[in-house]
């Protein structure tokens, strides 16, 4: 994948001063491109093809189609049209926008907008609009694919999607596992859409350490663990996801929920419940920040 890729060669201090997009800022995303369904695609205008994997016609990016539906398994989107599927992954800058045309102006000339699509909208009829995948970084990029089909075969390799996971899912998929369960969480094969934020702020709603050995979670907290990723997941949606520094939805709107995370991003600070001062370290090669006193 691309952002594993990029990840490899990334020094970490840099990596971590960027928050990438999670579940709820790509689900916010999804939402937010709702209006675009029935309407159709008229001109794909792409600036970079390096930022595309697969065929890179206008056909395959969509050109000619109309909006089916808009699918996300985990941190990945999918724009379904009729001749085709646009897979979108926002890596760590990434952003679909979407706009009338008159104020995408400023995007023809930004040259970290690689690809623009021009559309006629169902809603209300004939009205024009415009999208854009605008990715500074570009860890991120477009998959083609020529249905959905080959768009789940794709998604067979991720885990069960963190949204709706549930204990006995969870704990099935992490019984084998014995690294940390924090490196479980993240690792996109066995559950699909959970990063470092919502990784730390789930295990410390559990009282789960991050360090301890996933395979040796009880059935009990698995259970605990999975209403957390749900719980966290869900409230972060309701707040349009966490914006540290990048992230918008397709409307250009900030998400909120990084006022409410009780440890991502607070090593030192005290514990909300118990006042403990917080412990930062290191796993996964990434900052991990967790209470002594609440986590077991
Ligand atoms: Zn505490």
């Amino acid at each position: 994948m691309l952002v594993r890729r990029a990840l490899s060669c990334s020094p970490i201090h840099a990596f971590e001063q960027i928050s990438m997009p999670e579940l709820p800022e790509v689900e916010s995303t999804r939402r937010s491109l709702l209006p675009l369904l029935g309407g159709r695609v008229v001109f794909v205008d792409l600036r970079r093809s390096d930022i595309v994997e697969g065929s890179h016609t206008p056909a395959a990016l969509l050109s000619g189609s109309s909006i089916l539906a808009l699918h996300r398994r985990g941190k990945q989107l999918a724009i379904e049209g009729t001749r085709g599927v646009v897979l979108v992954h926002l890596g760590m800058t990434g952003q679909l926008e979407y706009s009338a045309p008159d104020s995408h102006e400023q995007q023809t000339h930004d040259r970290h907008t690689h690809a623009i699509w021009s559309l006629k909208l169902a809603n209300p009829p004939g009205l024009d609009g415009v999208l854009w995948f605008r990715d500074p970084r570009r860890f991120g990029g477009l998959w083609t694919f020529a249905s959905m089909n080959e768009v789940h075969e794709r998604w067979s390799a991720l885990g069960p999607d963190a949204l709706t996971i549930s204990g006995k899912n969870l704990a099935r998929a992490i019984a084998e596992n014995r690294r940390a369960i924090k490196a479980a969480l993240l690792d996109q094969g066995v559950l699909a859409g959970v990063g470092n934020i919502y990784a730390d702020e789930a295990l410390f709603r559990a009282g789960i350490r991050p360090g301890k050995i996933a395979a040796r979670i009880s059935r009990v907290h698995s259970e605990r663990l999975a209403n957390a990723i749900r719980e966290v997941l869900g409230e972060s949606i309701q707040s349009g996801g966490s914006t540290l520094r990048d992230y918008r939805n397709a409307a250009g709107q900030a998400g909120s929920f990084q006022s409410r995370h009780r440890v991502y991003g607070r090593g030192g600070e005290a514990c909300v419940v118990c006042g403990t001062r917080l412990t930062q370290t290191t796993i996964a090669q990434r900052t991990t920040v967790f209470c002594r006193c609440c986590q077991h």
